[in-house]
């Protein structure tokens, strides 16, 4: 861990800036210019938005995805008539600078996807403060980014909401120990959890992107619609928190005001509540173990009047079930999941395939692939992402539109 979390200025690195979760992350951080000071910002295509952050924040280095997003990012500063030295950087080492300069103290981890693994990584070696958004590269590596932390001595925020409630409401130190029976992580159960898999199956991107209660990326929505989302919140529980597959359960909780629970082995039940916007963990995180104001409106149970909760449906949310048997099995089918599912979604947003055939491609790769050992490496682990890739692919050109 890093020497400012004691209340002095941190420096913070936002990987994934132009992304929902980056946009509520500079949203809290302008709330407390005295506490918080932007390093870098990282985006990939958004180029007029991550523009104007610069103009907000002054950021010292600025990465993009490529040579042409440089330059349209130097013209787009230069109309906002930025004038202040700010590094452009469009590769891999750009991205790892920016995580990991000696004067960054925290870095928010919230670029989408298997993307987001090589920074993160770099950030847990060089041990910074990791806030992290990204759960897909916790999914994908587990052992190699609890081995980076530990080598690294990074210190680990959760910002899932579910993690970020259990964290809350563990033991100081944020281990699963001393008492700890269970972990409930709550799920809202998406836009589609009163319909029936043949309504499912006929469902467009537009409707699995409209969340009830959460405003969140296109990935992030999609998973929320099949409940895959929950599934790998699961494997990241077991990663985050060191808990066995056999104390993780799911509930489903429409409201989403419970953001997940903690149950001891005296009966007590620990809870976090809060409306359903991301800046309360973003600040929670931020400021740890300090409070800070993070502009969410107080929450009003006796608005809300009714909080009610269910089982999951394994049947009608078969993604569920898959990221259950995956967590059960380990080694290499978390990895393999992630990588199926992530080109799944891809191609479901795209129009390639159904909603329903979301779930069917998932399996079908981690039956084709089979069992084995979790990559000891990130070599490895990125092999194998590959693979499960190309194989899900090849099932989306046969089986697609
Ligand atoms: P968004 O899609 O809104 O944002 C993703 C960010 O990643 C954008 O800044 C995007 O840049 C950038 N990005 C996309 N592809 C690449 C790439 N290949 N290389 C580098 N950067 C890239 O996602 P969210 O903010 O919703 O989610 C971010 C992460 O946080 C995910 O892992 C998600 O699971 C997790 N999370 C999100 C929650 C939420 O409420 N949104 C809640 C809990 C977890 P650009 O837009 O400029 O192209
Ligand atoms: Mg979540």
């Amino acid at each position: 861990m890093t020497a400012t979390t004691a209340g002095g200025l941190q420096w913070v690195t936002v990987l994934g800036a132009t992304g929902s979760i980056g946009r509520s992350t500079l949203e809290v951080i302008a709330l407390h210019p005295e506490r918080y000071r932007v390093f870098a910002l990282t985006g990939h295509r958004q180029i007029d938005l991550l523009a104007r952050q610069c103009a907000r924040f002054a950021p010292r280095q600025v990465v993009v995805a490529d040579s042409a997003a440089v330059a349209q990012l130097r013209t787009a500063l230069a109309a906002l008539g930025v004038t202040h030295p700010i590094e452009i950087g469009c590769d891999r080492q750009a991205l790892e600078r920016a995580a990991t300069d000696p004067q960054v103290d925290t870095v928010m981890a919230a670029i989408v996807g298997a993307a987001g693994l090589e920074p993160t990584l770099a950030a847990a070696r060089a041990g910074k403060r990791i806030l992290l958004a990204n759960k897909e590269a916790l999914v994908m590596a587990g052992e190699v980014f609890g081995a980076a932390c530990s080598d690294g001595k990074a210190e680990v925020l959760p910002i899932d909401s579910e993690h970020n409630a259990v964290f809350q409401c563990l033991p100081p130190g944020g281990r699963v120990g001393l008492g700890v029976r269970r972990i409930l992580l709550t799920a809202s159960g998406g836009p589609f959890l009163r319909l029936t898999r043949a309504q499912m199956s006929t469902v467009t991107p537009e409707q699995a992107c409209a969340h009830p209660n959460w405003s969140m990326g296109r990935k992030i929505s999609v998973d929320s619609a099949t409940m895959m989302n929950k599934g790998l919140e699961l494997i990241e529980a077991h990663y985050l928190f060191g808990v066995a597959a056999s104390s993780l359960e799911v509930l489903v909780h429409p409201q989403s005001i419970v953001h997940s629970l903690v149950e001891y082995d005296d009966g007590s039940m620990l809870a976090q509540l809060g409306n359903p916007d991301m800046r309360t963990p973003i600040a929670h995180a931020l400021a740890h173990p300090q409070r800070i104001a993070s502009g969410v409106e107080p929450l009003s149970l006796a608005k809300i009047s009714t909080l009610s909760f269910e089982d999951p449906d394994l049947e009608r949310f078969p993604c569920l079930r898959l990221a259950l048997e995956v967590l059960g099995a380990g080694g290499r089918a978390p990895c393999m999941l992630n990588a199926a599912n992530e080109i799944a979604v891809a191609a479901f947003l795209s129009g390639r395939i159904g909603f329903t055939a979301i779930d069917a491609l998932n399996a079908e790769v981690l039956a084709r692939i089979g069992q084995g050992a979790a990559g000891a490496s990130i070599g490895a682990v990125l092999e194998l992402d590959a693979e499960a890739r190309a194989l899900a692919e090849q099932l989306v050109m046969e089986r697609g539109h």
